[in-house]
């Protein structure tokens, strides 16, 4: 028997291939570009590590293709401690993967081809139920199938901690099964079906209020920290001030340490500070992966 697992996250496993560019193609166009570099991502494997890194026993849920890219991503996953016994190898499919373009101004284009991501299933949760019948916290965000995210939901015994990225409409079904909504401003918008009248606090609050389903809802507000909306009222985290250096990955850095500090029992206030620490120390570094901190890391944010 392996160890329990305190934290299942359902999703996606990306490679990123990361290519610099003097400025971005117009249709038609050739850029020479310099030499790429190809990172582990996806916000599904992003959240594993990060909560792995935190120090909790963590399963991923999802699908790789039969190739160099996918041996790659479940030994970067492997390699983070996190059990990778339910990442399926599928057949004939690409893993799934980003092409990411970045022009000297640091302005990012991005191509994502789900690839094996596509092919993640209701099936493939229904085979792993235990795992998230037993977990304390199910991590899921958008980047897989909606009937997969809502089949993980309903399988999971724990706290549902739901992601929505990238942004698109949810049934109320699953917004029904999901306890804790983290969300940044943009997916807000979308859930909420309207957008901020202004970027003030009130504002966000309210359209908070507007979604149904969730008892929490955590707004992240980039530099500006994250906001709390509960049953019990609203509360507002600034962020760490710190030297900024890429901001990858702070949003899955921030789902991650939640769900470690869920898992500890935490109320949510005291996980929503551990958080913002975490993601804080996130982007004082370069990359996504290996930008996620240590328990220690995080502890020595003040
Ligand atoms: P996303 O990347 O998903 O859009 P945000 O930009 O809201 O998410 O960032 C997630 C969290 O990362 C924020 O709530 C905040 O705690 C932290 N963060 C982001 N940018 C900064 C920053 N410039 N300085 C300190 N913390 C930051």
């Amino acid at each position: 028997m392996g160890q329990r697992t305190a934290v299942a996250v359902a999703g996606s496993l990306n490679l990123d291939v990361v290519m610099p560019v003097p400025h971005h193609p117009r249709p038609g166009e050739t850029v020479l570009g310099g030499d790429h570099t190809r990172h582990p991502g996806g916000k599904g494997a992003n959240q594993a590590v990060a909560a792995a890194r935190l120090g909790q026993h963590v399963t991923m849920l999802g699908r790789v293709g039969d190739d160099d890219a996918g041996s790659f991503l479940t030994g970067m996953l492997d390699s983070a401690g996190v059990d990778t016994s339910a990442v399926t190898v599928t057949p004939q499919t690409p893993t799934g993967m980003a092409y990411i373009a970045v022009d000297e101004a640091g302005e990012n284009t991005i191509i994502v081809s789900p690839g094996a991501n596509g092919m993640f299933s209701a099936g493939d949760v229904a085979s792993s139920a235990a795992v998230l019948a037993d977990a304390d916290v199910t991590l899921l965000q958008l980047e897989v199938p909606l009937d997969t995210v809502e089949a993980a939901a309903r399988a999971a015994g724990g706290t549902v901690v739901l992601n929505p990225a990238p942004a698109r409409e949810l049934r109320p079904a699953l917004l029904d099964a999901v306890d804790v909504l983290v969300l940044n401003e943009t997916e807000l918008e979308v859930l909420a079906g309207q957008q901020l009248p202004s970027g003030n606090l009130d504002g966000i609050v309210d359209l908070s209020r507007r979604i149904n389903g969730p008892d929490a809802i955590v707004v992240t507000l980039g530099a500006r920290g994250a906001l709390l909306v509960d049953s019990e009222g609203v509360s507002y985290v600034p962020a760490v001030e710190v030297d900024v250096v890429d901001t990858t990955a702070a949003g899955d850095a921030f789902c991650g340490a939640l769900a470690d500090a869920l898992v500890r029992r935490e109320g949510l206030g005291a996980a929503v500070r551990w958080a913002t620490r975490a993601a804080a120390v996130t982007v004082t570094r370069d990359g996504a992966q290996p930008a996620l901190p240590s328990r220690d890391d995080v502890e020595n944010v003040r």
